[in-house]
């Protein structure tokens, strides 16, 4: 329930991404990563990555991945800056993805400042999103709002997770530090919506603060929130990851793809034996190597299906066939 897409728009997706020049060779190594042969500027990018991402779901032990849209900034009066959130992905090129390949199930991004905002989630629902997904710190969402109220309550209603970046952010640039916090949930939480605080609160960054204890506490007054896996794997995520390895209520399973996912930490904490991680370390396929680490790291398979027991059902079904498919 945490994949990516992205795109340069040059072929008419809609998306958009900006990065900075220090952020070259981690850009690199995660294209590598992926098996994408391209330049960010290449035409072609959207395209190939939703192949190689279709391909990756294909001959993984997964059925489905749900694609995240990523909405631009907004400030609080509803006025939009394109560009300054780094990444921009359409709710419809979401939509569209999903129509036509049935691995994909789509999860909408709407700023809540927006002033269609309402509007803009009823119509995301109608069109078979099954969650919403918002970067607070990256977005400047201030969950918090009062304002916000009525919006965070139509979710409830409409029983539509939110999944929230919470911790430290990497690949996106972070405005707000403050609202990496799991405390900035509380209001849509108070309303009765499922919240997923994607990471854990983790570090991403050995200089990030940590918020797993506030996330930790605020799972045992809060039932509706939840947490993921996605990403957790480096050095600054190994406290997370033994904290919820002792405790796993109520996390589900995530990847944050294209995030790299490593086995070294995992080894060299002693928490996966030699020949399991000579086993992982030789899985090519990155949504793979991520089930496989986490089933390895004790987490039940049950981690990677509980995200549909808090979600809409999705359109299509799992064993429904998409045209492309059968044309294929
Ligand atoms: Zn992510």
């Amino acid at each position: 329930m945490h994949v990516h897409v992205l795109g340069n728009g040059k072929s008419g997706s809609g998306c958009r991404v900006t990065s900075r020049w220090w952020q070259r060779p981690f850009i690199d190594l995660m294209v590598a990563n992926m098996g994408l042969r391209t330049s960010p500027d290449d035409p072609a990018l959207d395209q190939l990555y939703v192949e190689r991402l279709l391909h990756w779901v294909r001959e993984s032990t997964l059925g489905r991945a749900v694609i995240l849209a990523c909405d631009d900034l907004y400030d609080e009066t509803g006025r939009r800056f394109p560009g300054l959130s780094g990444l921009y992905v359409p709710n419809d090129y979401v939509f569209e993805l999903s129509t036509r390949y049935h691995e994909f199930v789509p999860a909408a991004s709407i700023h809540p400042a927006r002033s269609d905002a309402v509007a803009e989630l009823e119509r995301c629902v109608e069109a078979g999103a099954v969650m919403l997904k918002l970067l607070p710190c990256v977005q400047v969402v201030e969950c918090n709002r009062p304002a916000y109220r009525p919006f965070w309550q139509r979710m409830a209603q409409l029983n539509l997770p939110l999944l929230a970046h919470t911790g430290g952010e990497f690949s996106l640039p972070t405005h707000r530090r403050d609202l990496q916090s799991v405390e900035t949930l509380r209001l849509p939480l108070e309303c009765g919506v499922n919240v997923i605080a994607a990471h854990c609160g983790a570090p991403a960054l050995p200089w990030d603060r940590n918020y797993f204890d506030q996330f930790d506490q605020m799972r045992k007054s809060f039932p509706n929130l939840y947490g993921d896996v996605s990403a957790l794997s480096q050095i600054t995520h190994l406290r997370t990851l033994d904290r919820l390895r002792e405790d796993p209520r109520q996390i589900l399973y995530g990847s944050d793809y294209p995030v790299l996912t490593t086995a070294v930490w995992s080894r060299m904490k002693g928490w996966i034996d030699q020949p399991a991680y000579q086993r992982i370390r030789s899985i090519r396929n990155p949504l793979e190597k991520k089930v496989q680490l986490t089933l390895a790291l004790g987490f039940s398979d049950q981690i990677l299906t509980d995200f549909w027991g808090l979600a809409p059902t999705p359109q299509a079904s799992l064993d429904g066939q998409s045209d492309e498919l059968t044309a294929s």
